[in-house]
């Protein structure tokens, strides 16, 4: 039976209120830094759900509470507000900010990542609030700013907020996820010195020594991890002090994109990668890699500079956090749902680092996600926003009693 809500004439289902939600939200666009009117729709749509406390902390970020009885551990639900680029909407099957419905898919910049999610999390635990019903551990329902940037909302909220539970609502096919490696940047410079590119006696060419580098890179042996896989390294950026392609060039930069795993660094990345390096210098040239910095403002005006270093986090799938959220999805999905890693880097690392316990569990297929076919499917995203009421029903509790 669907639940109504007070006050309307002919009450919306849940399901039906969370699709209209999701909606709205895709149709306001929420790049990284524009995220202010995002904010205020998923704030006042907390108020008007009855969430018990709702507020927007100084970096951005949305934080709703339905209080519990103190009973159980405290449990975050958390995904993000901002979006990546749509690009041009001409490569789009429909409107990537019309929030259309074909065919019982919801298309859009964000249907998947995030903001299915997102409408999932707010959905699924407004039952408790709509229900005034005390959970037995305080449920926190959060949207944080920048995480396609670097995560600044989740760096203050990791440092502001603790719960001791946190479901990373990213898409993972309403399976669960119990971690994902690191990502890490980094910016090979390499000074040569400039000359007429018809003088290559004189001239010291950086690019020799990049591609060196980037020969000895295929050879690497990159550490391997039981839970998340072996780490790699993409080289993904190249560029020259020069526009001039009569010029040997006085300097080259590469930037590589390293996927890590818990027992690397940017620092230890850095240590392995030099000698690699300079092993490749010719006479004449100087070489080094940097961990690049980001300062970054949020729209809300916070300004934070951190390095661009995310870090990887797994809990084993034996583990009692797994296997509860496992046992407490099982009924409403159907069956147990699989436990994996995710490919890609999300929040949760952040929040791992602060000693929250991470698990991911989200509606939408992430190969979707960062496309111009970004959709969801209207059942996924109502099976993602029942897990999640169970979840905050039942997982604290359940993991409390077994760990
Ligand atoms: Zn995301």
């Amino acid at each position: 039976m669907p639940e109504g809500e007070p006050g309307t004439k002919k009450a919306m289902s849940r399901i039906e209120g969370c699709i209209a939600f999701l909606q709205r939200l895709i149709q306001t666009r929420s790049m990284p830094g524009e995220e202010g009117d995002l904010a205020a729709l998923v704030a006042s749509e907390m108020e008007r759900l009855g969430y018990d406390e709702v507020s927007v902390d100084a970096a951005g970020n949305v934080i709703g509470l339905v209080r519990g009885r103190g009973e159980a551990p405290s449990v975050m639900f958390n995904t993000h507000l901002d979006h990546v680029d749509a690009g041009d909407p001409a490569d789009w099957p429909h409107d990537p900010f019309g929030g259309e419905i074909h065919d019982g898919l919801l298309w859009g910049r964000g249907a998947a990542d995030i903001k299915g999610p997102l409408a999932a999390q707010v959905y699924g635990i407004a039952a408790l609030a709509a229900a005034a019903e005390r959970p037995a551990g305080d449920v926190y329902v959060t949207a944080v700013v920048q995480e396609e940037v670097g995560g600044l909302g989740a760096r203050y909220m990791a440092d502001t907020l603790a719960p001791d539970l946190t479901v990373i609502g990213e898409p993972s096919r309403n399976e669960v996820r119990r971690g994902h490696r690191g990502r890490v940047e980094i910016q090979v410079r390499v000074r040569g010195r400039m000359a007429h590119a018809s003088m290559t006696k004189i001239g010291r060419n950086p690019l020799t020594v990049i591609g060196r580098f980037l020969a000895a890179l295929e050879g690497l042996d990159l550490p391997d991890d039981p839970d998340l896989g072996r780490a790699t390294i993409a080289p993904t950026l190249i560029g020259t002090d020069q526009t001039s392609a009569n010029v040997i060039p006085g300097e080259a930069t590469l930037t590589l994109d390293c996927r890590t795993v818990p027992a690397q660094t940017g620092e230890t990345l850095r240590e392995r990668l030099l000698p690699v390096l300079r092993a490749g210098d010719i006479e004449g040239t100087e070489s080094d890699i940097l961990i690049p910095v980001h300062a970054r403002v949020s729209y809300a005006g916070y300004e934070m500079t951190y390095p661009a270093d995310n870090p990887a986090h797994a809990i084993a799938s034996d583990h009692p956090a797994i296997t509860t959220v496992v046992d407490v999805l099982d009924p409403v999905l159907g069956g147990p749902p699989p436990v994996d890693v995710w490919d890609f880097a999300t929040d949760g690392g952040h929040f791992s680092e602060a000693g929250m316990i991470v698990v991911g569990f989200g509606p939408g297929d992430d190969r979707l996600a960062h496309t111009v076919s970004e959709h969801i499917e209207i059942d996924d995203l109502e099976k993602g926003m029942r897990g999640n009421e169970a979840l905050a029903r039942e997982w604290p509790s359940r993991y409390a009693a077994v760990s």
